[in-house]
């Protein structure tokens, strides 16, 4: 009978940890109007764009053009095809 009494105060022991693990949580369910509101923020923003100095094509600022593969006027890589 000891033993069994040792279980018991083991599985006490379990249920009141479990009670302790508790993670914290929102007091109340946020709307679906609150969300999306706050979602309207969240956009693509538009590529800065600019053209090639040496072919004309449009091409990412910053970035070697992939048509020609030039960047400041010096030819960073040999284009495929
Ligand atoms: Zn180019």
């Amino acid at each position: 009978m000891a033993a069994f009494g040792k279980i018991k105060k083991q599985i006490k022991l379990i249920k009141n940890k479990k009670e302790k693990i508790k993670m914290p949580n929102p007091k109340r369910r946020m709307s679906k109007s609150r969300t999306n509101k706050r979602r309207t923020h969240y956009k693509a923003a538009v590529p800065a764009l600019g053209t090639c100095s040496n072919c004309g094509e449009m091409k990412l600022t910053h970035r070697a053009c992939p048509a020609c593969g030039y960047y400041n006027e010096r030819s960073m890589f040999l284009p495929k095809s």
